[in-house]
């Protein structure tokens, strides 16, 4: 069995209170880190080989390596809690059972890139969330872990929580961002990137709760043993969400590199009511789907892009025989045109020319060359908007089109 590192207390009453959470070590490795030297915890988060665990896999530590040591700007961490990928339920676990691990993580985090202030933007629909954070954070002022000279190491940090409001665009980073200034929730074109020009103008870290939370234990027993328990440039545990046709959905925590059958039949009990296995989203709803004889893979972010899909959030979404593949295109296609924020041309109309089609396909009114119109806006949406929705958005379409075109040409054609 796994160790459990984040998910270790979430079966424990009271795990979100101090006291619970002191007993078992919360804030310990904050006093260790303390004692190091900021660049020794930054070499030891690169060789744990901790990517980032929003989706996108950015190796930490190099991410924190990118923060210029001087800077007359003012300086930030700030946490990505949006969690809006369809199918992802997992930060939200850490934020209600084990806000301190994170509290403790961003201010490991924020001691070792010299960062004062952190914002830590959540989920506006998080209202549950936000109040077991907000007193978690209360408590650590309170204890001497946030403020003026945290155990009277000199170093001073505050941390604050700030509501989105309920744009899936908002987990976007430079998109969060702009709407923590206050501006309209748009994404910016990079270069610069945020570690150089980002919140106010200043050098910013920003990660994902789930990435901040496997700091302190990164800490506590060195890069060397994080990264030994995942595979190669790929450290560490992972929180796995398996959703859908499952005997037993939920967030499963497991060493990067689980093979996708193992999550699928050992953890989450494998398809329910007896039913074959249809199609599989590995990695939250913008990720290409997988089939049945695609899911002896490694978990992992190289594998999963070698598989020619991605690992994304980890949320896993299962589908059973009985699905009808046009609803699953509608729904997803129908979600990105919602929430494309407008600002550049292709993925504006793309997404909803796209929902257009999808739907009329779903509905059986499809026309015949509706899918290879489909393929022509995917190829016109990608690599040319100025964030990742555009791909997100196109992505699944055309994996879904190239593993089930049979399926989807008997509908139009009926
Ligand atoms: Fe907005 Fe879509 Fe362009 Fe991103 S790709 S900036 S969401 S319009």
């Amino acid at each position: 069995m796994a160790e459990k590192l984040v998910s270790r207390l979430w079966d424990i009453p009271n795990s979100f209170k101090l006291k619970e959470a002191r007993k078992r070590g919360a804030y310990t490795r904050l006093k260790k880190a303390l004692k190091m030297k900021p660049e020794d915890i930054t070499a030891e988060v690169k060789t744990a080989n901790l990517r980032g665990l929003g989706g996108a896999g950015f190796p930490a530590g190099v991410k924190w390596g990118f923060v210029p040591k001087q800077s007359d700007k003012p300086r930030f961490l700030c946490v990505n809690a949006d969690e809006g990928e369809p199918g992802t339920f997992k930060d939200r676990q850490i934020i209600e059972k084990d806000p301190h691990l994170l509290i403790e993580g961003a201010a490991i985090c924020c001691y070792a890139v010299g960062l004062p202030t952190a914002y830590i933007y959540i989920r506006g629909e998080f209202f549950y969330g936000k109040k077991i954070l907000d007193a978690a954070i209360a408590e650590a002022y309170q204890a001497g872990y946030l403020g003026k000279n945290i155990l009277g190491s000199g170093f001073s940090l505050d941390m604050f929580t700030h509501p989105g409001a309920g744009a899936y665009i908002c987990g976007e980073e430079t998109s969060l961002m702009n709407s923590l200034e206050g501006k309209k929730g748009w994404p910016r074109i990079k270069p610069p990137f945020p570690a150089v020009v980002g919140l106010f103008g200043g050098p910013t870290v920003i990660n994902n709760v789930e990435t901040l939370s496997y700091v302190p234990f990164i800490v506590e027993k060195g890069g060397k043993w994080f990264a030994s328990l995942g595979v190669e440039r790929n450290g560490g545990n992972k929180l796995y969400g398996v959703s859908g046709h499952v005997n037993n959905p939920g967030v499963f925590e497991l060493p990067m590199g689980t093979s996708l059958r193992e999550i699928i039949y050992e953890h989450a009990g494998g398809v329910r009511n007896g039913k074959q296995l249809k199609a599989v989203i590995p990695g939250g709803s913008s990720t290409p789907v997988l089939k049945p004889d695609e899911i002896d893979v490694s978990m992992d972010f190289d594998s999963m892009m070698k598989a020619g899909s991605m690992l994304g959030s980890g949320a896993v979404m299962v589908m059973d025989e009985d699905t009808d593949i046009s609803e699953i295109m509608h729904i997803t296609s129908r979600f990105y045109a919602h929430e494309s924020c407008g600002q550049c041309t292709p993925c504006r109309e793309g997404t909803r020319w796209m929902s257009l089609i999808c739907k009329r396909i779903y509905e059986g009114k499809g026309r015949r060359g509706d899918l290879d119109l489909l393929l022509n806006i995917t190829d016109n949406i990608e690599g040319k908007t100025v964030c990742p929705l555009g791909a997100a958005a196109a992505m699944p379409i055309r994996g879904f089109i190239k593993k089930f075109r049979d399926e989807l040409e008997a509908k139009i054609s009926n």
